[in-house]
């Protein structure tokens, strides 16, 4: 089976920003801006299944009170359990969820890496440091894996020959930055880049934008950010005023902050 595998498409020709957050996903390319909810749908899947998982605690107790200090937690040593038919059904359930989350993950992973690669025959993006992200956000974030998110990107991108690199955070503090040189730091909540210079984006997209320019050195080429930023504010324009008229299926998350 010698020979290069059979491909779908081609990869784009645009150089591509990607700004992934705990739950955005902000893509930016020459010609076009884009902002999401990252794997919005196995959130949802999520909530269910934990739900789930405190009624399954809750049957558990029920079915076998003598297993369990009187302060609620498991007594040690040796223990039998009964599992009644209705513990068994909810966790049946519970097991269905996690594979769907699993499954809708694999799907949504797949769309958006794909719709990346039509545009992308290069993509800059920053290291993800896992643990930080889930001190500050907690499990959600695992759900969606976004490391796996990269390395399926990463694998793609190069199997049809184009580039992939990932940048480490600390060196070049991108939620930090302006393309005029000031670095000042945003709160979380801060979902807007508003610099004294007069540059005014929304946060991640502007992220995915200095992506572009970071350097091998690890810094951002502010000279060639700055030389191209009248372009590419015509682009993050366009992509916010999409949002702001599209009919929102769901209501749009709080975090793209229009
Ligand atoms: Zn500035």
């Amino acid at each position: 089976m010698e020979g290069n595998p059979y491909q779908k498409y081609e990869l784009g020709k645009e150089n591509i920003g990607l700004d992934i957050g705990p739950s955005t996903i902000a893509i930016v390319g020459e010609s076009t801006a884009e902002l999401k909810e990252f794997c919005e749908d196995v959130v949802l899947i999520d909530k269910d299944k934990r739900r789930i998982n405190r009624k399954m605690d809750r049957q558990r107790r029920a079915n076998n009170p003598s297993n369990y200090q009187n302060n609620g937690t498991v007594k040690k040593g040796k223990k039998k359990w009964v599992y009644s038919n209705r513990y068994l059904h909810t966790r049946s359930k519970h097991r269905e969820l996690e594979r769907r989350i699993k499954e809708v993950r694999k799907q949504l992973h797949g769309r958006d890496t794909n719709q990346i690669l039509q545009l992308a025959s290069s993509i800059q993006t920053e290291k993800l440091s896992y643990k930080a992200f889930q001190k500050m956000f907690g499990k959600s974030i695992a759900r969606k894996a976004p490391s796996m998110f990269l390395n399926i990107l990463k694998r793609k991108v190069k199997s049809r020959g184009g580039e992939f690199r990932e940048f480490p955070t600390y060196s070049t503090k991108l939620s930090q930055t302006c393309h005029c040189g000031m670095i000042k730091k945003k709160t979380l909540e801060e979902r807007w880049h508003k610099c004294g210079c007069g540059v005014v984006a929304q946060r991640d997209l502007y992220s995915a934008f200095l992506a572009r320019y970071v350097t091998k050195s690890n810094r951002v080429d502010i000279k060639k950010a700055k030389m191209d930023w009248i372009q590419f504010s015509f682009v993050l324009d366009k992509c916010v005023s999409n949002l702001e008229r599209r009919k929102p299926e769901r209501k749009l998350i709080s975090t793209f902050g229009i």
